[in-house]
């Protein structure tokens, strides 16, 4: 990244952040999304479960998802009392369940440790199972309203391009990235929190990462990447996604589903509806096996499966 060029100079760069904050907190005003856990309408613990579940899915998705679980497990000790097999049903076609699991362990140690109450701090939060740094700062901006950095892909993309005029590499955040969303952060907590919710929510309705609404983009008239005509648009720079279709995760999540899906009463899928599940028997005991290692199902003597019970 380097934003050394023209009027990527750190005046330059403070310039042009005094004029991106007040378009972007008005297109915040207008524009930001109803969504549940948004606005002060949720705990502390609410907005870490609706972070965990928007990880790898997308928000509009999560919303149904996070309202059953919230419904149902309003607090930590509520979820760290829950069986595990209902843990697993409730998160559904989320994908990616492990993470149903480590919001469970993070809740265990909440309810025991924590008086049921989420710690306020950084280095408390990132101290709980599953909670990085992504997750501890989104807590500590959406939740507790602290000035804090909050750096997820979206933000990422739309602060390299509007500030440094490319496209933002793959991988973790390089130490210049974090000290471009360090630089640019408003000194006043409330509207650094503003701030953190406005590029995110650009990056997610209009700066997307293929094909970015610049004609109807608030900071159009400041963009970096815009003004350089938009130099590698579209192409990869991070880590290829992998497909879908074929592979170990579509399997994982058929035979999950399979399993969320039996009949009242029933809790186990026999050995021989499993191997109706997919034609590739030997990926489909690969798949079996390691949704057990990651303590997702239970497999029974003679082959047939359950969800895990406690
Ligand atoms: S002008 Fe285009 S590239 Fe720049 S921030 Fe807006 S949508 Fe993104």
């Amino acid at each position: 990244m380097d934003i050394s060029v023209g009027e990527g100079t750190a005046s330059g760069t403070a310039a042009r952040a005094a004029r991106v904050r007040p378009r972007l907190a008005a297109w915040w005003e207008a524009n930001a999304r109803d969504l549940p856990w948004r606005f002060g309408r949720t705990t502390p613990w609410g907005v870490l479960v609706s972070e965990v579940m928007s990880q790898q899915t997308q928000m509009s998705r999560v919303v149904p998802y996070w309202t059953a679980w919230m419904e149902r497990w309003p607090d930590a000790a509520a979820l760290a009392d829950a069986p595990k097999s209902d843990v697993i049903t409730m998160w559904g076609r989320l994908g990616y369940p492990r993470r149903a699991l480590r919001l469970q362990e993070c809740a265990r140690v909440v309810a025991a440790e924590c008086g049921d109450g989420l710690p306020h701090g950084y280095d408390a939060l990132t101290a709980l199972p599953g909670v990085g740094d992504y997750t501890a700062s989104a807590v500590m901006s959406f939740a507790y309203g602290e000035r804090i950095a909050v750096i997820d892909t979206n933000i990422r993309r739309v602060l390299s391009r509007v500030f440094a005029g490319e496209e933002s590499r793959g991988g973790a955040a390089s130490p210049a990235e974090r000290a471009l969303a360090a630089g640019v952060l408003p000194r006043d907590a409330a509207r650094s929190v503003t701030w953190n919710q406005s590029v995110m929510e650009l990056g997610a309705l209009v700066c997307t990462a293929k094909s970015p609404l610049c004609d109807h983009c608030p900071v159009r008239d400041d963009c970096a990447f815009l003004a350089a005509g938009r130099p590698g648009l579209g192409q990869r720079r991070t880590r290829p996604r992998q497909r879908f279709q074929g592979t170990d995760r579509q399997v994982r999540g058929i035979v999950l589903d399979a399993l969320r899906r039996l009949p009242e009463g029933e809790n186990a899928l026999e050995r021989a509806t499993i191997e109706t599940l997919w034609k590739d028997h030997a990926q489909l005991d690969r798949c079996v096996a390691g949704l057990d290692e990651d303590g997702l199902i239970e497999m029974l003597p003679g082959g047939s499966v359950r969800l895990p019970l406690d």
